[in-house]
Protein backbone atom coordinates (compact mmCIF):
# COMPACT_ATOMS: atom_id res chain seq x y z
CA UNK A 1 0.00 0.00 0.00
CA UNK A 2 1.96 2.81 -1.17
CA UNK A 3 0.89 5.53 1.53
CA UNK A 4 2.52 4.14 4.21
CA UNK A 5 5.63 3.70 2.55
CA UNK A 6 8.31 5.31 3.95
CA UNK A 7 10.00 8.36 2.37
CA UNK A 8 13.57 8.10 1.11
CA UNK A 9 15.11 11.20 1.66
CA UNK A 10 18.60 12.31 0.42
CA UNK A 11 22.09 13.34 2.18
CA UNK A 12 24.16 14.89 0.68
CA UNK A 13 27.61 13.26 0.35
CA UNK A 14 29.86 12.35 2.81
CA UNK A 15 32.44 14.16 0.86
CA UNK A 16 31.19 17.50 2.15
CA UNK A 17 31.36 16.51 5.58
CA UNK A 18 34.72 18.31 6.39
CA UNK A 19 33.78 21.10 4.04
CA UNK A 20 33.57 24.25 5.33
CA UNK A 21 32.82 27.82 3.05
CA UNK A 22 31.94 30.30 5.70
CA UNK A 23 32.13 33.37 3.57
CA UNK A 24 28.44 32.58 2.02
CA UNK A 25 27.58 30.48 5.51
CA UNK A 26 25.15 30.90 8.54
CA UNK A 27 26.02 34.25 9.31
CA UNK A 28 24.88 35.09 5.63
CA UNK A 29 21.92 32.98 6.00
CA UNK A 30 20.55 34.88 8.93
CA UNK A 31 20.98 38.16 7.25
CA UNK A 32 19.01 36.75 4.72
CA UNK A 33 16.81 35.68 7.10
CA UNK A 34 16.80 39.51 8.04
CA UNK A 35 16.12 40.89 4.96
CA UNK A 36 13.44 38.74 4.03
CA UNK A 37 11.75 39.84 6.96
CA UNK A 38 12.30 43.81 5.64
CA UNK A 39 15.33 44.82 7.45
CA UNK A 40 18.01 46.40 5.51
CA UNK A 41 21.43 44.86 6.35
CA UNK A 42 24.61 46.65 4.95
CA UNK A 43 27.15 44.12 3.70
CA UNK A 44 30.82 44.70 4.42
CA UNK A 45 31.08 40.44 3.70
CA UNK A 46 31.66 40.09 -0.41
CA UNK A 47 34.23 41.19 -2.50
CA UNK A 48 31.79 42.23 -5.49
CA UNK A 49 32.76 45.76 -6.75
CA UNK A 50 30.04 46.38 -9.16
CA UNK A 51 26.79 46.75 -6.64
CA UNK A 52 29.12 49.39 -4.71
CA UNK A 53 29.33 51.49 -7.96
CA UNK A 54 32.18 50.21 -9.30
CA UNK A 55 32.15 50.49 -13.09
CA UNK A 56 33.39 48.27 -15.77
CA UNK A 57 35.44 49.95 -18.65
CA UNK A 58 33.56 51.26 -21.25
CA UNK A 59 35.65 49.76 -23.67
CA UNK A 60 34.97 45.85 -22.07
CA UNK A 61 31.48 46.54 -22.07
CA UNK A 62 31.75 47.80 -26.10
CA UNK A 63 34.13 44.90 -27.15
CA UNK A 64 31.86 42.10 -25.72
CA UNK A 65 28.78 43.86 -27.02
CA UNK A 66 30.84 44.11 -30.62
CA UNK A 67 31.76 40.40 -30.31
CA UNK A 68 28.59 38.79 -28.85
CA UNK A 69 27.25 37.14 -31.84
CA UNK A 70 30.56 35.29 -32.47
CA UNK A 71 30.78 33.70 -28.96
CA UNK A 72 27.72 31.58 -29.55
CA UNK A 73 29.66 28.34 -29.96
CA UNK A 74 32.18 26.26 -27.41
CA UNK A 75 35.61 27.69 -27.48
CA UNK A 76 38.90 25.60 -27.29
CA UNK A 77 38.50 23.50 -24.18
CA UNK A 78 41.71 25.78 -22.51
CA UNK A 79 40.07 29.18 -24.11
CA UNK A 80 40.33 31.34 -27.18
CA UNK A 81 43.60 32.00 -29.09
CA UNK A 82 43.05 35.69 -28.23
CA UNK A 83 42.45 35.80 -24.52
CA UNK A 84 45.29 33.13 -24.39
CA UNK A 85 47.75 35.01 -26.57
CA UNK A 86 46.37 38.38 -24.08
CA UNK A 87 47.13 36.26 -20.99
CA UNK A 88 50.58 34.51 -22.02
CA UNK A 89 51.58 38.22 -22.67
CA UNK A 90 50.83 39.57 -19.99
CA UNK A 91 52.57 36.56 -17.82
CA UNK A 92 55.71 37.50 -19.48
CA UNK A 93 56.08 40.94 -18.95
CA UNK A 94 55.54 39.64 -15.61
CA UNK A 95 58.80 37.62 -15.86
CA UNK A 96 56.54 34.31 -15.71
CA UNK A 97 59.31 31.59 -17.75
CA UNK A 98 58.77 28.88 -19.54
CA UNK A 99 55.51 29.58 -20.88
CA UNK A 100 53.46 29.17 -24.40
CA UNK A 101 49.66 29.19 -25.58
CA UNK A 102 48.97 25.63 -24.49
CA UNK A 103 50.15 26.73 -21.00
CA UNK A 104 47.49 28.83 -20.33
CA UNK A 105 43.93 27.96 -19.33
CA UNK A 106 40.12 30.04 -18.80
CA UNK A 107 38.05 29.34 -16.56
CA UNK A 108 34.50 30.26 -14.95
CA UNK A 109 36.09 32.36 -12.16
CA UNK A 110 39.43 31.49 -10.79
CA UNK A 111 36.95 29.38 -8.51
CA UNK A 112 36.25 26.77 -11.06
CA UNK A 113 40.34 26.33 -12.33
CA UNK A 114 41.13 26.12 -8.07
CA UNK A 115 38.81 23.04 -7.99
CA UNK A 116 40.05 21.66 -11.13
CA UNK A 117 43.81 21.74 -9.74
CA UNK A 118 42.99 20.36 -6.13
CA UNK A 119 40.57 17.72 -8.00
CA UNK A 120 43.41 16.77 -10.73
CA UNK A 121 46.16 16.63 -8.05
CA UNK A 122 45.40 14.84 -4.56
CA UNK A 123 45.10 11.71 -3.22
CA UNK A 124 43.12 10.91 -0.12
CA UNK A 125 45.33 12.02 2.28
CA UNK A 126 47.87 13.74 0.46
CA UNK A 127 48.69 17.48 1.90
CA UNK A 128 48.46 20.78 0.74
CA UNK A 129 49.96 23.48 2.58
CA UNK A 130 47.32 26.29 2.48
CA UNK A 131 47.77 29.51 4.64
CA UNK A 132 45.53 30.75 7.60
CA UNK A 133 44.04 33.06 7.06
CA UNK A 134 43.45 32.01 3.67
CA UNK A 135 40.37 32.18 0.68
CA UNK A 136 38.58 29.75 1.73
CA UNK A 137 37.69 27.84 -1.50
CA UNK A 138 41.31 26.57 -1.16
CA UNK A 139 40.56 24.29 1.74
CA UNK A 140 37.30 23.72 0.62
CA UNK A 141 38.32 22.39 -2.52
CA UNK A 142 41.23 20.68 -1.15
CA UNK A 143 39.31 18.75 1.02
CA UNK A 144 36.31 17.84 -1.04
CA UNK A 145 39.24 16.45 -3.87
CA UNK A 146 40.18 13.97 -0.78
CA UNK A 147 43.61 16.06 0.32
CA UNK A 148 44.24 17.75 3.73
CA UNK A 149 44.66 21.17 3.94
CA UNK A 150 47.46 21.79 6.73
CA UNK A 151 47.40 25.61 7.40
CA UNK A 152 50.46 27.56 8.07
CA UNK A 153 50.25 30.79 9.74
CA UNK A 154 50.40 34.38 8.42
CA UNK A 155 51.86 36.72 10.66
CA UNK A 156 50.35 39.85 11.90
CA UNK A 157 53.36 40.91 13.59
CA UNK A 158 55.40 40.77 10.30
CA UNK A 159 52.75 42.57 8.02
CA UNK A 160 50.73 39.59 7.40
CA UNK A 161 53.21 37.54 5.79
CA UNK A 162 53.53 33.53 5.62
CA UNK A 163 56.01 32.16 8.45
CA UNK A 164 58.54 30.73 6.99
CA UNK A 165 59.48 28.72 9.90
CA UNK A 166 56.51 27.31 10.56
CA UNK A 167 55.50 26.42 6.88
CA UNK A 168 58.61 24.74 7.22
CA UNK A 169 57.48 22.76 10.29
CA UNK A 170 54.17 21.34 8.82
CA UNK A 171 55.96 19.57 5.67
CA UNK A 172 55.77 16.13 5.94
CA UNK A 173 56.17 13.30 3.02
CA UNK A 174 52.94 13.91 1.79
CA UNK A 175 52.93 17.47 1.68
CA UNK A 176 52.78 17.94 -2.48
CA UNK A 177 52.49 21.46 -3.05
CA UNK A 178 52.02 24.76 -1.43
CA UNK A 179 49.49 27.98 -1.56
CA UNK A 180 50.26 31.35 -1.74
CA UNK A 181 47.73 34.34 -2.12
CA UNK A 182 49.47 37.28 -3.20
CA UNK A 183 47.91 39.90 -2.92
CA UNK A 184 46.13 38.62 0.16
CA UNK A 185 42.73 38.41 0.79
CA UNK A 186 41.91 38.51 3.85
CA UNK A 187 44.72 40.57 4.67
CA UNK A 188 45.29 42.86 2.26
CA UNK A 189 49.13 41.80 2.17
CA UNK A 190 51.23 42.09 -0.38
CA UNK A 191 54.32 39.68 -0.34
CA UNK A 192 57.82 41.66 -0.99
CA UNK A 193 60.30 39.75 -2.93
CA UNK A 194 62.84 38.80 -0.21
CA UNK A 195 59.35 36.78 1.23
CA UNK A 196 58.48 35.22 -1.98
CA UNK A 197 62.36 33.87 -2.17
CA UNK A 198 62.72 32.12 0.83
CA UNK A 199 58.98 30.59 -0.37
CA UNK A 200 60.68 29.55 -3.70
CA UNK A 201 63.69 28.06 -1.29
CA UNK A 202 61.55 25.86 0.78
CA UNK A 203 59.66 24.93 -2.45
CA UNK A 204 62.89 24.06 -4.06
CA UNK A 205 63.89 22.02 -0.88
CA UNK A 206 60.87 19.82 -0.94
CA UNK A 207 59.92 19.94 -4.25
CA UNK A 208 57.07 21.27 -3.83
CA UNK A 209 54.20 22.42 -6.37
CA UNK A 210 53.41 26.02 -6.62
CA UNK A 211 50.02 27.51 -6.52
CA UNK A 212 49.74 31.48 -6.66
CA UNK A 213 46.34 33.12 -6.17
CA UNK A 214 47.09 36.71 -8.06
CA UNK A 215 43.82 37.85 -8.46
CA UNK A 216 44.45 41.00 -6.78
CA UNK A 217 47.85 41.59 -8.91
CA UNK A 218 46.23 44.90 -10.79
CA UNK A 219 44.41 46.22 -7.57
CA UNK A 220 48.02 47.46 -5.71
CA UNK A 221 48.61 50.61 -4.01
CA UNK A 222 51.19 52.94 -2.80
CA UNK A 223 52.98 52.50 -5.61
CA UNK A 224 54.14 49.10 -4.96
CA UNK A 225 54.72 46.46 -7.12
CA UNK A 226 53.49 42.97 -7.84
CA UNK A 227 56.09 40.09 -8.10
CA UNK A 228 54.68 36.76 -9.63
CA UNK A 229 56.31 34.34 -7.04
CA UNK A 230 56.47 32.19 -10.71
CA UNK A 231 58.94 34.38 -11.94
CA UNK A 232 61.64 33.41 -9.25
CA UNK A 233 61.20 29.77 -9.53
CA UNK A 234 61.87 28.94 -13.15
CA UNK A 235 62.97 25.30 -12.15
CA UNK A 236 59.53 24.35 -10.15
CA UNK A 237 56.37 23.55 -11.35
CA UNK A 238 53.80 26.84 -10.75
CA UNK A 239 50.05 27.49 -11.00
CA UNK A 240 49.46 31.61 -11.18
CA UNK A 241 46.11 31.87 -11.32
CA UNK A 242 44.50 35.71 -11.93
CA UNK A 243 41.08 36.72 -13.69
CA UNK A 244 38.90 40.13 -14.79
CA UNK A 245 36.35 39.84 -11.71
CA UNK A 246 38.07 42.00 -9.34
CA UNK A 247 40.80 44.24 -11.38
CA UNK A 248 38.32 45.41 -14.27
CA UNK A 249 34.85 45.05 -11.64
CA UNK A 250 33.11 42.23 -14.03
CA UNK A 251 32.70 39.24 -11.37
CA UNK A 252 29.71 38.65 -13.04
CA UNK A 253 31.00 37.62 -16.06
CA UNK A 254 32.98 34.85 -14.64
CA UNK A 255 36.51 34.79 -16.45
CA UNK A 256 39.94 33.86 -14.58
CA UNK A 257 42.83 31.75 -15.81
CA UNK A 258 45.55 29.96 -15.08
CA UNK A 259 49.08 29.91 -15.96
CA UNK A 260 51.56 26.38 -16.07
CA UNK A 261 54.83 27.61 -15.78
CA UNK A 262 58.48 26.07 -14.67
CA UNK A 263 59.25 22.84 -14.54
CA UNK A 264 56.50 21.09 -16.38
CA UNK A 265 58.26 18.06 -17.27
CA UNK A 266 57.77 16.99 -13.65
CA UNK A 267 54.16 17.89 -13.84
CA UNK A 268 53.64 15.77 -17.47
CA UNK A 269 50.80 13.31 -15.59
CA UNK A 270 49.15 16.18 -13.67
CA UNK A 271 48.93 17.97 -16.71
CA UNK A 272 47.41 15.29 -18.44
CA UNK A 273 44.76 15.33 -15.38
CA UNK A 274 44.50 19.35 -16.01
CA UNK A 275 43.68 18.81 -19.83
CA UNK A 276 41.27 16.39 -18.76
CA UNK A 277 38.86 18.24 -16.36
CA UNK A 278 39.38 21.58 -18.59
CA UNK A 279 38.13 19.20 -21.54
CA UNK A 280 35.33 18.12 -19.20
CA UNK A 281 33.53 21.28 -18.50
CA UNK A 282 33.83 22.09 -22.58
CA UNK A 283 35.51 25.60 -21.86
CA UNK A 284 34.80 28.94 -19.86
CA UNK A 285 32.45 31.46 -20.70
CA UNK A 286 33.22 32.18 -24.36
CA UNK A 287 31.44 36.07 -24.19
CA UNK A 288 33.55 36.65 -21.27
CA UNK A 289 37.06 35.36 -22.87
CA UNK A 290 36.66 37.65 -25.88
CA UNK A 291 37.35 40.73 -23.50
CA UNK A 292 40.64 39.42 -22.08
CA UNK A 293 42.43 41.07 -24.55
CA UNK A 294 41.13 44.43 -24.50
CA UNK A 295 41.08 44.65 -21.10
CA UNK A 296 44.84 43.32 -20.41
CA UNK A 297 45.84 45.72 -23.16
CA UNK A 298 44.00 48.62 -23.24
CA UNK A 299 43.64 51.89 -21.78
CA UNK A 300 43.34 50.55 -17.91
CA UNK A 301 41.12 53.13 -16.59
CA UNK A 302 40.21 50.85 -13.37
CA UNK A 303 43.53 52.18 -12.06
CA UNK A 304 42.10 55.26 -11.24
CA UNK A 305 40.68 53.44 -8.17
CA UNK A 306 43.95 52.60 -6.96
CA UNK A 307 45.83 55.49 -7.57
CA UNK A 308 46.09 58.53 -4.92
CA UNK A 309 42.45 60.00 -4.29
CA UNK A 310 40.89 56.72 -6.17
CA UNK A 311 38.18 55.41 -4.46
CA UNK A 312 39.57 52.38 -3.53
CA UNK A 313 43.05 54.03 -1.95
CA UNK A 314 40.65 56.86 -0.28
CA UNK A 315 38.19 54.10 1.30
CA UNK A 316 41.50 51.82 2.39
CA UNK A 317 43.15 55.01 3.93
CA UNK A 318 39.40 55.74 6.26
CA UNK A 319 38.44 52.64 7.17
CA UNK A 320 42.53 51.63 8.22
CA UNK A 321 41.95 54.41 10.52
CA UNK A 322 38.13 54.29 11.86
CA UNK A 323 38.79 51.13 12.85
CA UNK A 324 42.07 51.68 14.50
CA UNK A 325 40.70 54.33 16.67
CA UNK A 326 38.52 52.01 18.06
CA UNK A 327 39.67 51.02 21.53
CA UNK A 328 40.49 47.10 21.53
CA UNK A 329 40.97 46.94 17.44
CA UNK A 330 44.58 47.47 15.49
CA UNK A 331 45.02 46.46 12.26
CA UNK A 332 47.58 46.32 9.73
CA UNK A 333 46.95 48.08 7.03
CA UNK A 334 46.22 47.00 3.78
CA UNK A 335 48.36 47.49 0.79
CA UNK A 336 46.34 45.59 -1.94
CA UNK A 337 42.82 44.41 -2.72
CA UNK A 338 39.67 45.72 -0.84
CA UNK A 339 40.00 43.79 2.64
CA UNK A 340 41.12 44.42 6.33
CA UNK A 341 41.26 41.59 8.56
CA UNK A 342 41.70 43.39 12.22
CA UNK A 343 42.30 42.13 15.31
CA UNK A 344 39.80 42.29 18.48
CA UNK A 345 41.37 42.41 21.90
CA UNK A 346 39.80 39.38 22.78
CA UNK A 347 40.27 39.54 26.96
CA UNK A 348 38.80 43.51 26.92
CA UNK A 349 35.44 42.10 25.29
CA UNK A 350 35.59 38.73 26.73
CA UNK A 351 35.14 37.12 22.88
CA UNK A 352 35.57 33.15 22.80
CA UNK A 353 33.41 32.29 19.62
CA UNK A 354 33.79 34.79 16.62
CA UNK A 355 30.98 33.36 14.88
CA UNK A 356 28.65 34.50 17.71
CA UNK A 357 30.67 37.81 17.47
CA UNK A 358 29.38 38.52 13.99
CA UNK A 359 26.33 37.28 14.48
CA UNK A 360 25.37 39.70 17.71
CA UNK A 361 26.90 42.56 15.41
CA UNK A 362 24.40 41.55 12.42
CA UNK A 363 21.42 41.60 15.02
CA UNK A 364 22.15 44.66 17.06
CA UNK A 365 23.54 46.80 14.01
CA UNK A 366 22.29 45.18 10.97
CA UNK A 367 25.98 45.04 9.22
CA UNK A 368 27.15 41.77 8.29
CA UNK A 369 30.60 40.84 8.22
CA UNK A 370 32.52 37.82 8.41
CA UNK A 371 34.19 35.99 11.27
CA UNK A 372 38.27 35.07 11.21
CA UNK A 373 37.25 31.40 11.47
CA UNK A 374 35.46 31.87 8.06
CA UNK A 375 38.98 32.51 6.46
CA UNK A 376 40.50 29.22 8.65
CA UNK A 377 41.57 31.27 11.12
CA UNK A 378 42.14 29.68 14.45
CA UNK A 379 41.65 32.62 16.99
CA UNK A 380 38.49 33.92 17.33
CA UNK A 381 40.19 37.48 17.47
CA UNK A 382 39.75 38.50 14.43
CA UNK A 383 36.94 39.63 11.26
CA UNK A 384 37.30 40.68 7.65
CA UNK A 385 35.69 44.21 6.53
CA UNK A 386 35.12 44.77 2.91
CA UNK A 387 35.57 48.38 2.01
CA UNK A 388 34.25 48.41 -1.41
CA UNK A 389 31.14 50.75 -0.22
CA UNK A 390 31.61 54.53 -1.00
CA UNK A 391 32.89 56.52 2.32
CA UNK A 392 29.68 58.06 3.39
CA UNK A 393 28.62 54.63 4.05
CA UNK A 394 31.77 53.20 5.36
CA UNK A 395 31.29 56.16 7.91
CA UNK A 396 27.59 55.16 8.49
CA UNK A 397 28.97 51.41 9.42
CA UNK A 398 31.64 52.66 11.57
CA UNK A 399 29.92 54.71 13.67
CA UNK A 400 27.96 51.71 14.22
CA UNK A 401 30.58 48.90 14.87
CA UNK A 402 32.70 51.96 17.04
CA UNK A 403 29.12 51.98 19.10
CA UNK A 404 29.02 48.54 19.42
CA UNK A 405 32.34 48.14 20.64
CA UNK A 406 31.67 50.34 23.07
CA UNK A 407 29.23 48.44 24.88
CA UNK A 408 30.07 44.45 23.92
CA UNK A 409 30.19 42.00 26.30
CA UNK A 410 31.73 44.55 29.26
CA UNK A 411 31.43 44.11 32.57
N1 LIG B 1 40.88 33.99 -5.20
C1 LIG B 1 40.73 34.93 -4.27
C2 LIG B 1 41.86 35.22 -3.35
C3 LIG B 1 39.53 35.63 -4.16
O1 LIG B 1 39.39 36.57 -3.22
C4 LIG B 1 38.47 35.32 -5.04
C5 LIG B 1 37.16 36.00 -4.93
O2 LIG B 1 36.86 36.68 -3.97
C6 LIG B 1 38.68 34.33 -6.00
C7 LIG B 1 39.90 33.68 -6.04
C8 LIG B 1 37.62 33.92 -6.96
O3 LIG B 1 37.49 34.80 -7.99
P1 LIG B 1 36.70 34.50 -9.34
O4 LIG B 1 36.16 33.13 -9.27
O5 LIG B 1 35.62 35.54 -9.43
O6 LIG B 1 37.72 34.67 -10.43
Amino acid sequence: ITGERQMRTFKKSSKLDNVLYDVRGPVVDEAARMEESGTQILKLNIGNPAPFGFRTPDEVIYDMRQQLTECEGYSHAQGLFSARKAIMQYAQLKGIPNIAIEDIYTGNGVSELINICMSALLDNGDEILIPSPDYPLWTACATLAGGKAVHYICDEQSEWYPDIEDIRRKITDRTKAIVIINPNNPTGALYPKEVLQKIVDVAREHQLIIFSDEIYDRLVMDEEEHISIASLAPDLFCITFSGLSKSHMIAGFRIGWMILSGNKKAAKDYIEGLKMLSNMRLCSNVPAQSIVQTALGGHQSVRGYIEPGGRIREQRDYIYKALTDIPGISAVKPKAAFYIFPKIDVKKFNITDDEQFALDLLRDKKILLIHGGGFNWEQPDHFRVVYLPRIEVLKEAMGKIADFFSYYKQQ
